[in-house]
């Protein structure tokens, strides 16, 4: 039976990969989509990163795994999403279990390193953890990091610089990786890259920048695919896709316009008449490493000016009964605040029915969707929601929190956005044994497809199903 690599590709997904593939070469990508089965991948909501792989590498819903957003969210205290703290059982557990040697590199949100059958190294943003432990230093000397260089040019990077900034720490994390790969025996070898999702953030638009980025990916994929021996299968896939953002609907305003949210005096002045960027401010922030690391783990000061939307109800007039939370991406959270149970109730249909009914100027409606955790979530986990009302844009309108607007709820995407998140991701899968073709997946598919691909029960009450290749 043939082994398993897997290379996680964050924020990736086949519309930004297919124009580039020609236009800049990228042949060993081309292989793998030409000559493999490859498709569309269905992200869970929201579509950002460690719901994303925490789905991926459980094969449940957030509802049971439990990873929400990029931070959790309970009462005042706010810490960022540990996939660590999950109850359930990822896929090298499972692996581990079965007795099959695992490599598991660059995993996000994940701290401390997990103790598996094999290696397991964590990734972004938290601090470099391994196991087994001894690997930490090595990987520090020769130059792994889970750094992210600030995005934008606040730092004086142009965004040329910056693109060559992140090739090169990519670059470096490939040079390790791939050494690991070859000193280890293994049965699944798990690789995840996040300048995919970084980049098409900051440069969506510009095709030689993207083009950049994915010729360093292209050259990783070439250097995987000579690793493969006869029966091994190679699968690439993302955590949710990337897509042009074309501009922001500041949420807290509309609530505030409408009633259900009145700030402060001082939070007017401040929150409202900035842009967040959010997630630059957000991963660059040695405190998300702290947290992660727990050594914080609850607020503190450094995040304020990210998290501050995520603890406001402090930062409101009594009379508050909503405010939006999120990531800045096209799904946020609406958290109601009415101790009443029947109030509350009531807030919630009555802004549900209220958004829902809200349109463009063109006549559309603004929102894909205005649902509740029940209706989207499934399991033990449902009520630890960061939300009472999920929200969802569409066609690449994001959703920010606070952003001063003088001309209504609309206004242009914060800085570092020319991309954001889109629920479509890519899968590929790769073989001699894989029959070419299209496929469509969800994924929650992942894991139960690579345990059945070694051989290993499926375990009952996983979401995903086993995908044919
Ligand atoms: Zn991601």
């Amino acid at each position: 039976m043939g082994r398993v690599l897997l290379l996680g590709l964050d924020g990736s997904s086949l519309n930004i990969i297919q124009p580039l593939i020609e236009k800049f070469n990228l042949k060993n990508l081309k292989q793998v989509i030409v000559g493999g089965l490859s498709g569309p991948l269905e992200s869970v909501i929201p579509y950002v990163t460690p719901p994303g792989w925490a789905s991926v590498f459980s094969g449940v819903n957030p509802g049971k795994h439990g990873c929400f957003d990029i931070f959790n969210f309970n009462g005042l205290g706010t810490h960022v999403t540990n996939m660590r703290e999950s109850k359930v059982q990822f896929l090298w557990d499972y692996l581990s279990k079965a007795g099959f040697k695992v490599v598991v590199l660059g995993m996000p949100f994940t701290h401390p390193a997990a103790e598996v059958n094999g290696v397991f190294v964590t990734g972004y943003p938290a601090p470099i953890s391994a196991y087994p432990k001894e690997l930490k230093s090595r990987m520090k000397r020769e130059g792994y990091t889970t750094d992210i260089p600030k995005m934008g040019d606040e730092n004086g990077l142009s965004r040329e610089r910056w693109v060559e900034k992140v090739v090169t720490l990519a670059s470096a994390r490939a040079e390790i990786s791939l050494k690991i790969m070859d000193e280890e025996k293994w049965d699944a070898f798990i690789l995840i890259e996040n300048i995919t999702d970084m980049t098409q953030h900051l440069v969506m638009e510009d095709q030689e920048l993207l083009g950049k980025v994915y010729a360093e990916i292209d050259s990783l994929v070439g250097r995987l695919l000579g690793r493969m021996m006869d029966d091994d299968i190679m699968m690439i896939t993302s955590d949710h896709g990337g897509r042009s953002s074309t501009r922001s609907f500041v949420l807290n305003q509309w609530l505030w316009e409408n009633g259900y949210l009145t700030p402060k005096e001082s939070i007017m002045k401040g929150l409202f008449k900035r842009a967040s960027n959010g997630l630059d401010e957000f991963l660059g922030n040695r405190a998300v490493k702290r947290s992660l690391s727990g050594t914080v783990r609850s607020l503190t000061k450094p995040l304020v000016s990210f998290l501050a939307p995520f603890i406001v109800s402090s930062l409101f007039d009594k009379s508050t009964k909503a405010f939006s939370i999120g990531t800045n991406e096209s799904v946020a959270w609406v958290k109601l605040l009415p101790d009443d149970e029947v109030e509350k109730e009531r807030v919630k249909q009555e802004i549900k029915n209220r958004l829902k009914m809200l349109k463009t100027e063109d006549g559309n409606p603004v929102f894909k969707s205005v649902t509740e955790p029940s209706e989207v979530y499934h399991g033990p986990r449902v009520e630890d929601a960061p939300g009472d009302i999920i929200v969802e844009s569409d066609g690449g309108l994001l959703i920010t929190n606070w952003g001063a607007s003088d001309k209504g709820f609309f206004t242009s995407p914060p800085p570092a956005r020319e991309g954001i998140h889109s629920p479509t991701g890519v899968f590929i899968a790769y073989g001699k044994t894989v029959s070419p073709g299209k496929v469509s997946a969800h994924v929650c598919d992942i894991t139960p497809t690579i345990l059945h691909t070694l051989g290993i029960p499926i375990p009952s009450g996983l979401d995903g199903k086993v995908i044919k290749i």
